[in-house]
């Protein structure tokens, strides 16, 4: 049985007892909403972790504005937001999923309810509902543009007054702790690997933990950072996914990475402010420099298209203008409703000068969400036994090649609670492995050049944005692969030299991110969804797949 971390061990009790163990029957990497809402699920079975690597408010659900979708109120129906979904996802969604997180949603957001968040309603007391790109109805709730915030602030309350759940801020997992059992398949998708924990740096003491669980769920987020500009704030490293392609599960889908269209132009901000598509859905129109629309030129549904179609037409325009930005306007709206609807957008935009009720918006695309992720089943289940995944890294099957807007804090929600019932009910079956090593890093020392971490980090992020972005070819991807595989060499050494810092694991795991977005990006022979490239323009039969 061989343990499947890149360092190696050996446990001496002088230098053990400065370590730090932990047990807990859950664990849980990542404290956005898939994290929290598993949490507050699997506590009534027992002892839960919750780690989170900075503060357990800074997640990408707190970023999130426009809302979170269900179907609500008639004419809508399941089998439209079910269509809805179908039809953005390219022929790729597992149908199975796309049933599982529209049905179920409605029960879902009754539990947020009662977990305190608040939705706006109208004057008649129901749900202000709104609509986004890519929905044929009004299904969206919302906290003003500020939704994301609204239900993070909701679980956080929970969590920190439940109990059975304790949290670990600014721990930073590392990696996890697996071992194979050869020939063990539990099921025939899975892998013959089993999970027991995680090995975490507790950034404090700059020490690593050694947390062992009967369960764990990945619920670690999304990947934006891995670009330049990205809506995503800096938390979003993909560390769960890198995690697990290292411990060799299954990893799929990554070459669909959406950016979204409309991010706030503004160079010096990291991450972008983001201007929701729901602004589009109120009416907003998008124009050239020159006030003219064209999104019309594009598509028939013009800036109601999906976000991939707008997203493409914006950086064809700007590649065609060589201008840096197009607009977005909402000037002919009523400005009392506007500021009302979007009081966030509007108070960051009048800080630069903009008032959206007069002025156009300027707007580029920017990295936004990724579609693939960690293989799940149904139950939420990864393809290592006793591991489980949610949220932005996991892939459920529910988006396919492209995410319907708004689609995504539900399905966290929806998956977080399948995983929790399945890791609950098989809680007294699972053991806790004590035969675990400690993490062992004597003989290293931290890099002398911090500098080289960092300029590595931006290479990535560079090769990425340029070689991997919106619009992709064969050459561009093969020159991305030979200058990231070239990093990677370097980063790998000095990762096996160096005392183990969130800096060099971030790195690291950036380019493990960007070698499995090239690697699925090349393997793929056609465009279809998010993914575009111009050297297989067309899309291929399904039995071709
Ligand atoms: C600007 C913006 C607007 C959006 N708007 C919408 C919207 O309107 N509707 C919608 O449905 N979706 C929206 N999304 C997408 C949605 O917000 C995310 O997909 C969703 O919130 C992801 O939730 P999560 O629980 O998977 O991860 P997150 O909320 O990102 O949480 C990840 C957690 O993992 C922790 N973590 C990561 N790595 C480690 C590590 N190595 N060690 C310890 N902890 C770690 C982080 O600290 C964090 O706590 C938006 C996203 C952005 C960025």
């Amino acid at each position: 049985m061989a343990v499947i971390i890149f360092k190696t061990f050996y446990i001496c009790s002088l230098y053990k007892d400065f370590r730090m163990r932990r047990e807990f029957d859950f664990l849980v990497i990542g404290s956005g909403i898939a994290g929290l809402s598993y949490a507050l699920k699997v506590a009534k079975y027992g002892s839960v972790a919750v780690v989170s690597k900075t503060e357990l408010k800074e997640t990408n659900t707190a970023y999130a504005q426009g809302g979170i979708s269900s179907v609500t109120y008639k004419p809508d129906s399941f089998e439209k937001h079910i269509e809805d979904t179908l039809i953005a996802g390219d022929g790729l969604c597992k149908v199975e999923a796309v049933k599982k997180v529209v049905t179920e949603a409605p029960e879902q957001i009754k539990q947020l309810l009662s977990w305190g968040t608040k939705f706006d309603k109208n004057k008649e007391g129901k749900f202000d509902l709104h609509r986004e790109g890519g929905h044929s109805e009004y299904r969206i709730l919302h906290h003003k543009d500020n939704t994301g915030s609204e239900i993070q602030r909701a679980l956080i309350e929970e969590v920190k007054h439940h109990p059975s759940i304790s949290v670990f801020e600014n721990h930073f997992a590392v990696d996890i702790i697996t071992q194979h059992h050869l020939g063990r398949v539990t099921e025939p998708w899975m892998t013959d690997i089993e999970c027991y924990g995680v090995y975490i740096l507790n950034k404090e003491t700059g020490a690593v933990e050694t947390v062992l669980a009967k369960t764990t769920m990945m619920a670690t987020g999304g990947i934006g950072s891995v670009y330049q500009t990205t809506t995503n704030p800096l938390i979003a490293t993909g560390d769960g996914i890198a995690m697990v392609f290292r411990a060799k599960g299954i990893i799929e889908n990554m070459e669909f990475v959406q950016f979204h269209p409309t991010s706030l132009y503004n160079l010096a901000q990291r991450p972008s402010f983001l201007i929701t598509e729901a602004m589009r859905g109120y009416g907003g129109i998008l124009r050239r420099g020159n006030g003219q629309e064209f999104m019309e030129e594009y598509d028939s549904r013009g800036c109601l298209a999906p976000r991939d179609i707008v997203a493409r037409a914006i950086d064809n325009e700007l590649k065609n203008s060589g201008e840096e930005f197009v607009y977005l306007d909402v000037t002919h709206k009523d400005s009392d409703v506007t500021r009302e609807h979007f009081p966030n957008i509007y108070k960051k935009c009048l800080s630069l000068g903009i008032d959206i009720t007069k002025d156009m918006i300027p707007v580029v695309p920017a990295a936004h969400y990724l579609c693939g992720g960690i293989k799940v089943d149904l139950k939420g289940k990864s393809s290592i036994l006793n591991l489980y995944a949610a949220g932005e890294c996991a892939s459920t099957g529910l988006h396919g090649a492209n995410r319907l807007a708004s689609n995504s804090l539900i399905e966290a929600l929806v998956f977080a609670d399948a995983a929790a019932k399945d890791a609950s009910r098989r809680i007294t079956e699972v053991g806790l492995n004590h035969r675990i090593p400690d993490w062992n890093d004597e003989g290293t020392s931290h890099p002398e050049e911090m500098i080289l971490i960092t300029q590595s980090n931006k290479e990535v992020q560079q090769i990425m944005s340029k070689y991997v972005g919106i619009v992709r070819s064969n050459i561009r991807l093969n020159r991305a692969y030979d200058r990231l595989e070239v990093l990677y060499r370097e980063t790998e050494a000095l990762f096996q030299d160096s005392k183990v810092s969130e800096k060099i694991c971030h790195l690291r795991n950036k380019i493990n991110l960007g070698y499995l977005i090239i690697k699925m990006a090349r393997k793929r022979k056609e465009s279809r969804g998010l993914h575009y490239n111009i050297d297989f323009p067309e899309k291929l039969p399904n039995e071709l797949l």
